[in-house]
């Protein structure tokens, strides 16, 4: 776990050139700090225009600097921001005279997500909206901005605890229960468990629901696009991105490396991977290629066979399709249908396996509508079901042991309504993976994992 005990700092703004630069400092105390920088105290949230010298006392740049004393600042310490001129050159050196200058107090830079670590270390924040800091900064569409604004206010953490006072209501009945079996009362008939447990497992899946919905508009989907040289992987992969990504020309083998593009279809971010030609490499440039394809494959959540209709050649796709790994689903897409009449096209092969097969034409945009809808589906995005917030694939598992250990809770009730005990210790684990959720219970080597993905300064 963090050392809360010394200050950090860190530049704050994204690396690069802009108007404004900002330097961070954290730390438990930082009047004294403030006193060496500037030979004066900072008044709380005033914003001063002073300059920022280095050990000479000759200026390095000018600006506002801000001071929020604990605990009413972003990290619940003190905080101190130093707004200057945003060049890279102009911050490093700031940064390195408040270091200088914090050595006395142990300062030192900060760790990626340190900000926001120190900020849910002192309940500034619970661990899902730490999370949707992140996510907050990540958001690629404007939809994922605002599902990751909405769980930063707390919206996702609110329906959690929500559910979590319920089964704390529920789990205090049983333990009241089981601490007076003399008083023989039928627990689940004069408490109406079963139907308290009943009602939660029904919220329980509700917020499930929501929370797929939101882990897919962050995480989206990833998808491969695999075919024989030539069929129109990279003239459909621009078709769908709407922008030249792709070098289309008409020799074999011309995208030699993977090329990875996100598209955004109702704000879902789709990953599509172009693999190189799965042919028999010739260079060692195109073999390099072909094996980063097979990883790319490998970890696909769905693989688009594309095949030119107008050049089939069942006996190469066949092999090319047993070569896919038998797990990630595939669908079958024959492209170039605007070479075909409708005879032709009602003549084309029906793939047996797969989730399925599609008429389209890169060139023309005739049914890419479809394909894209077939790609929403897939991800199980539904418009319908309301998305309120942001959420992740740990919260989504967090849900499920959640669900099972509700669903044992209930065999229990419903079996054997002597044995309260074990009914109670469902309940409990059941309410350990909520809080899990939320970071109340949550082990060190979570909390770095979520952490150490931040970037520094935030
Ligand atoms: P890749 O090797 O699979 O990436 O194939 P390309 O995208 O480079 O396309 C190969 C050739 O097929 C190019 O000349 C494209 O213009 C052409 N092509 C791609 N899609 C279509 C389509 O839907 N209709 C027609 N008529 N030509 C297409």
């Amino acid at each position: 776990m963090a050392n809360l005990n010394f200050p950090i700092a860190a530049i704050a703004t994204a690396p690069g050139r802009g108007g404004i630069g900002i330097v961070r400092i954290s730390g438990p105390d930082l009047r004294p700090f403030i006193d060496d920088f500037f030979g004066q105290p900072l008044t709380p949230r005033h914003a001063h225009f002073l300059s920022f010298k280095d050990g000479q006392g000759k200026p390095i740049d000018e600006g506002i600097a801000l001071y929020f004393p604990a605990p009413h600042s972003y990290t619940g310490e003190d905080v101190l921001e130093l707004q200057g001129h945003g060049g890279p050159a102009v911050l490093r050196r700031v940064l390195q005279r408040c270091l200088e200058l914090g050595a006395a107090y142990q300062m030192r830079p900060a760790q990626p997500g340190e900000y926001t670590q120190r900020a849910f270390l002192n309940h500034r924040l619970d661990l899902a909206q730490a999370e949707a800091v992140a996510d907050l900064i990540d958001a690629s569409s404007e939809a994922a901005a605002k599902g990751a604004m909405a769980s930063l206010s707390g919206a996702f953490s609110q329906q959690i605890n929500q559910l979590a006072d319920q089964i704390i209501h529920l789990r205090m009945l049983v333990e009241a229960t089981l601490d007076f079996p003399e008083e023989e009362i039928d627990f689940l008939e004069k408490y109406q468990a079963g139907e308290q447990l009943e009602h939660i497992q029904t919220q329980v899946n509700t917020i499930f629901a929501q929370a797929k919905q939101g882990q897919v508009l962050r995480d989206g989907l990833q998808v491969v696009l695999a075919g024989q040289p030539n069929v129109g992987k990279s003239s459909l992969l621009n078709a769908l991105a709407g922008e030249e990504i792709a070098i289309v020309t008409d020799i074999a083998g011309t995208t030699r490396d993977r090329l990875s593009q996100t598209i955004h279809i109702d704000g879902v971010p789709i990953h599509i991977i172009d693999t190189a030609g799965l042919r028999e490499a010739q260079d060692q440039v195109e073999i390099l290629g072909i094996d980063r394809s097979w990883q790319e494959i490998k970890k696909a959540h769905i693989i688009i066979h594309l095949i030119d209709a107008n050049q089939i050649d069942a006996t190469v796709e066949q092999e090319l399709r047993q070569a896919f790994p038998q797990k990630t689903p595939v669908l079958t897409v024959f492209n170039k249908c605007d070479l075909l009449n409708e005879q032709q096209k009602a003549q084309l092969p029906t793939p047996e396996n797969g989730v399925g097969y599609l008429h389209i034409s890169a060139k023309t945009g005739q049914g890419l509508d479809e394909l894209r809808q077939t790609l929403l589906n897939h991800a199980g995005w539904s418009a319908s079901t309301e998305s309120p917030w942001l959420a992740r694939e740990r919260h989504l598992h967090a849900l499920q042991r959640c669900t099972h250990h509700l669903q044992q809770a209930a065999e229990h009730a419903q079996y054997d309504d002597q044995i309260l005990d074990l009914f109670a210790e469902e309940l409990r684990l059941a309410h350990q993976e909520l809080t899990e959720i939320t970071g109340e219970f949550s082990s060190d080597d979570l909390l770095g994992e979520i952490f150490s993905s931040f970037c520094i300064g935030k």
